[in-house]
């Protein structure tokens, strides 16, 4: 499960990782009065959507006045903001994040993922952060170290600034960056993440550290123990066809070939997708009811959406009119399809879920 960045930073803030002051807004009015109580000088008008990549795609806006808050605010809100992870058809934005306007002298990139290979988590980390980390990946991946962490042990001081030092920070800065990590550590523990990502780790002109960007991914087979997570969930930013099979119970994954799968098992429903891609052809859908279910109660919920008419819940739409591609499927479709890592440093986990 994703969340929002502002809902990000008040987890950080929770686990006393340093981040900007700031002040959700879901009007144009909001906004004007979020940047009056933060008092400026500057700000920053941020949308806020499930993806990254959204200071390129325009979504990131500094304004130095009331007036530009005002204005950005009206340009970001209701537009719809493309990035390279939200696929062609970009996503509405619906909600803003005003934050006071930070001093960057040098930004880092620091992450933590779960390492199935290893059984460790992953804590990947640059001095390149910023917008073009993807870039970094791509041509310069020696700039982007990973130190795996043992969860018997958990982040040790030592490895911390091991860590620190491997992205050159400045002896001044050393303290706070391990003092962030060993907190970052801790908070990926505590709130069950299968991701934590801080892209940039700025660094200002005084020496101190401060997350300005906050990217969590949450494991869903925990989610019954963080219900204050849960409600973080905002269904406008997920996929209408996955939401309202959830609501029945039922695995889906939305994906855009042109071939329906209705398989009871997800063992079963992945040799069916492999089955459907060896004779050359594209499934449009995962999905998997469980191997136990009752015949009358798993065909129930399948079946309260196939009667519907034509045009009622997207759920039933996408069983009967399987061989249309909609435009919807394209994001996920996208990341399944390219296995395209959840962290734009490039590691690659999360895999189908
Ligand atoms: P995204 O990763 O989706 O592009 P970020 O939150 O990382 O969004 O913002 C993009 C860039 O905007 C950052 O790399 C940083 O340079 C700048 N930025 C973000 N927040 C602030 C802030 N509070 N003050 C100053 N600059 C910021
Ligand atoms: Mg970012």
């Amino acid at each position: 499960m994703k969340i929002h960045e502002y809902q990000g930073k008040e987890i950080l803030r929770q686990f006393g990782v340093p981040v900007p002051r700031g002040i959700p807004a879901f009007t144009v009015q909001e906004a004007v009065e979020a940047a009056q109580k933060l008092g400026g000088p500057v700000w920053v008008v941020k949308a806020q959507i499930h993806a990254g990549g959204r200071g390129k795609g325009g979504g990131v806006k500094v304004a130095k006045t009331i007036e530009d808050v005002k204005r950005i605010a009206g340009e970001i809100l209701g537009m719809q903001l493309k990035t390279h992870q939200t696929g062609p058809e970009g996503q509405k934005v619906r909600r803003l994040y005003i934050e006071d306007g930070a001093d960057i002298q040098k930004e880092y990139y620091v992450s933590i993922v779960t390492d199935r290979a290893s059984q460790k988590l992953a804590f990947i980390a640059s001095s390149e952060g910023g917008m073009d980390i993807e870039e970094v990946a791509h041509s310069t991946p020696e700039k982007i170290i990973t130190e795996f962490i043992d969860p018997l042990t958990g982040l040790g001081e030592a490895q911390a600034k091991k860590i620190a030092d491997a992205i050159g920070m400045p002896a001044g800065s050393t303290a706070q960056a391990v003092d962030i990590f060993q907190k970052l550590y801790k908070c990926y523990m505590d709130t069950d993440a299968s991701l934590v990502e801080i892209n940039p780790l700025n660094r200002d002109s005084k020496g101190n550290v401060m997350a300005l960007d906050a990217k969590f991914n949450f494991d869903p087979n925990a989610l019954f123990r963080h219900p204050e997570i849960v409600a973080y969930r905002d269904l406008d930013e997920e996929d209408p066809a996955e939401v309202e099979a959830s609501k029945f119970d039922l695995a889906y994954i939305s994906l855009d070939g042109n071939i329906g799968c209705l398989v009871n098992g997800a063992g079963l429903a992945m040799a069916t997708m492999d089955t459907i891609k060896l004779f050359g052809a594209e499934p449009a859908n995962f999905s998997g009811r469980g191997r136990w279910c009752h015949p009358r109660e798993g065909n129930r919920s399948l079946q309260d959406h196939a009667e519907k008419p034509q045009g009622q819940g997207h759920f039933g739409q996408h069983f009967r009119r399987h061989h249309e591609v909609r435009h919807h499927c394209h994001r996920r479709h996208h990341r399944v399809q390219s296995h395209q890592p959840e962290c734009a440093a490039g590691c690659a986990h999360e895999g189908y879920q």
